[in-house]
């Protein structure tokens, strides 16, 4: 288990609403000593009410509620209603509009409350006068943060963090009908089968996974007190089709995880196959094609893809900036060089990107531009050009490189991870995980490594 976040107060909602029942169950006994005619059965036991034991427990300190000890507040929790504004809230608790529009300026770098937003839940501390003064406002944003507003004195806002727990699991199975179905039916989320799409998606062809394929996953889960909020890395992934078994083992070079296989190679390919996320192809690269617009065949070394005026072009591999201006023929267009081999080349462009201009930096997906029909062309789309060797070539035919391998300062490192992360797979089985999460929890050791 790691910890992301360092809390300056730790605090579990379970134990908070404990806390909470008891302290409100000692004012009952304070306050209504002789006529206790409240339904407090649905915490205690009734008869528990006469045992001269409770008595003790009126030396127990009043909660700590957000770090904030309140022992001489009462304590509200709701949540923000549709459209309530914090000046709405707190004018109920004591609290003028001059002071909200106060703490509204003075929380507006930390936490500006007009971001404050309905169904989020919302904690008052107030003061036992007949005014119920309102002492903290404290705001969750989310399951993570919370926003205390102290309104005494000067008026002070502070964001907390509550601690993240990290734990590892895993999960595996076989592939009945989908994969999204598959890996959901084993206990992932949607979103932990996109990144697991993601990541084999350079490497498989995912509309022709089988029945019988085989998954395993590695996987980092969050959690704020004891509710998942999501996952964290996919660590680790295995995929075994027809046959063929690829992992992904995830390895930080410095610049952030990646994944390659068992022999260190990287799962993604150096470019992407097209540079349009969704659209259609218009035109073939071809020898012979009838030029719409100059009314005669020529060669058309490019593939064209129809999309709407608009739709983000991006670069498909790392590179720089070779050109980016305007032709007659070509329109505005963008040439991105990779490497020593590879080129390519967008045209009739509507518009660069921002930043995009001769000499800038690019990275593989990056949009560089957007689609128009600038130039000679009929309607909107993208003709993009692909060089290998200074010679043109159809980009949807040549055979794509891997990204880089894992460098060779970092192999050693690579190979104690590979091993570790393979016999940990080793120690899941496919069948009987079918169930669903497989906490391999903080263990640094595989079992049976
Ligand atoms: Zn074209």
């Amino acid at each position: 288990m790691t910890i992301f976040n360092q809390s300056h107060l730790v605090m579990f909602k379970s134990s908070k609403g404990l806390a909470i029942l008891i302290a409100l169950s000692l004012f009952i006994f304070i306050t209504a000593a002789q006529t206790l005619h409240f339904n407090t059965d649905r915490f205690t036991e009734p008869e528990e009410t006469t045992q001269p034991e409770v008595v003790e427990e009126v030396k127990m300190p009043a909660p700590i509620v957000y770090g904030i000890a309140t022992d001489s507040f009462e304590i509200v929790e709701t949540v923000i209603e549709r459209g309530e504004t914090l000046s709405e809230i707190l004018s109920s608790y004591n609290i003028s509009p001059t002071t909200v529009s106060l703490l509204a300026s003075k929380s507006k770098d930390i936490y500006n409350v007009r971001r404050i937003s309905a169904n989020r839940p919302y904690t008052i501390l107030h003061l036992r006068d007949s005014a119920q003064t309102a002492q903290y406002f404290i705001y969750e944003p989310n399951n993570v943060e919370y926003v205390i507003y102290d309104l005494r004195g000067d008026l002070n806002v502070t964001l907390e963090k509550r601690e993240v727990k990290v734990s590892e699991r895993a999960l595996a199975g076989e592939i009945k009908h989908s994969l999204f179905q598959s890996i959901v039916d084993a206990g992932g989320s949607p979103q932990l089968v996109n990144k697991f799409a993601d990541i084999y998606a350079w490497r498989l062809d995912l509309n022709r996974i089988q029945p019988g394929d085989k998954f395993k996953l590695i996987y980092e889960e969050k959690e704020v007190n004891g509710t998942t909020i999501g996952f964290g890395q996919l660590k680790a992934a295995f995929f075994e089709h027809q046959g063929d078994s690829i992992y992904a083992i995830g390895f930080d070079e410095g610049n952030g995880l990646g994944y390659f296989d068992q022999k260190g190679q990287s799962l993604k390919k150096a470019f992407l196959r097209e540079p349009l996320e969704y659209s259609r192809i218009s035109s073939r690269y071809t020898m012979n094609r009838y030029h719409p617009v100059q009314k005669r065949y020529k060669p058309h070394l490019g593939t064209d893809f129809a999309a709407p005026r608009g739709t983000p072009i991006r670069t498909v591999g790392d590179g720089v900036v070779l050109e980016a201006r305007y032709t007659r023929g070509n329109g505005y267009y963008v040439k991105v060089k990779h490497n020593k081999t590879y080129t390519t080349q967008y045209l009739h462009m509507s518009k660069f990107a921002k930043g995009i201009k001769a000499g800038a930096r690019v990275k593989q997906g990056q949009t560089i531009g957007y689609v128009g029909s600038t130039g000679l062309a009929t309607g909107p789309h993208l003709c993009y050009r692909f060089w290998k060797n200074g010679k043109q070539v159809d980009a949807l035919g040549v055979k794509l490189p891997s990204a880089n391998p894992v460098e060779k300062k970092h192999q050693e490192e690579f190979a104690a991870l590979k091993e570790q992360t393979i016999n940990q797979f080793n120690a899941i089985d496919v069948k009987s995980a079918k169930q669903g999460l497989l906490a391999t929890g903080e263990q640094k050791e595989p079992a049976g490594a």
